[in-house]
């Protein structure tokens, strides 16, 4: 394979994705965990991560935050930490807006990509408010590969956690376009599984998101 715009070309590894997958007796897979600020995601994904990880499957979570310090720092960052221009920090630093949301989520897709097809079950914890930019995450994986699960948490009661005070600082107009609050969110149509954040504690979910994969033949090949 050829790229269109400039002269690289896709090499075939000598170690197969199913190779890989065998040595870990598992599928890879991308457990896309979508849903307000404060409904759960990271707390949900690392739950999953820790019971997964005790029965020997290999697992890894990408959580929000953490990638925003680094694969996708903001523009400040880049300049400030990474000796940027303020032209290339500009460029390629990461914010809030959508067409910056839509980049983090373009980015965080292909990390998951290569994390699947290394065979490692994926978890990722990211608001993705938006609905074209997760299908375009499911359209680079092969089907059966994304499985979409919506936290599902009413803003009231995400704004009762606050885990972060962002709910406050948006309240007070200190945080523009949050999500929930003055920014759209998107719930997905179909997704995968849908998790009641609202009235079952993360024990409960965490072990219905392993259910899922029991029953749907990704944890064995
Ligand atoms: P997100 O990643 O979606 O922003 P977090 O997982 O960071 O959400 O934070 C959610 C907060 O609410 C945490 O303090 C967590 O302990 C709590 N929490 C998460 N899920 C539930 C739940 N189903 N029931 C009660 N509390 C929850």
């Amino acid at each position: 394979m050829a790229s269109e715009g400039g002269n690289i070309t896709w090499h075939e590894h000598k170690v197969s994705s199913d190779a890989r997958k065998k040595l870990n007796g598992h599928k890879g897979a991308v457990i896309w965990f979508t849903g307000l600020s404060g409904s759960g995601k990271s707390t949900i994904a690392n739950t999953v991560d820790h019971k997964l990880h005790e029965q020997g499957v290999r697992t890894y979570v990408l959580d929000g935050d953490n990638v925003r310090f680094g694969l996708n720092k903001d523009k400040k960052s880049l300049v400030e930490k990474c000796g940027y221009t303020e032209e290339a920090g500009q460029r390629f630093g990461v914010g809030f807006s959508a067409e910056d949301r839509m980049e983090n989520i373009r980015r965080i897709g292909e990390v998951s990509k290569l994390f699947s097809d290394a065979g490692t079950i994926t978890l990722t914890a990211f608001i993705s408010p938006y609905r074209i930019d997760r299908d375009a995450v499911r359209a680079i994986l092969q089907p059966g590969e994304f499985i979409e699960v919506l936290v599902d948490a009413k803003v009231e009661i995400c704004e009762t956690r606050d885990p972060k005070g962002l709910y406050k600082k948006a309240r007070a107009g200190e945080i523009k376009g949050f999500t929930g609050i003055d920014a759209p969110y998107e719930a997905p149509e179909k997704p995968e599984l849908v998790l009641d954040s609202n009235n079952k504690d993360v024990n409960e979910l965490a072990d219905e998101v392993i259910a899922y994969l029991k029953s749907n033949g990704y944890l064995s090949l």
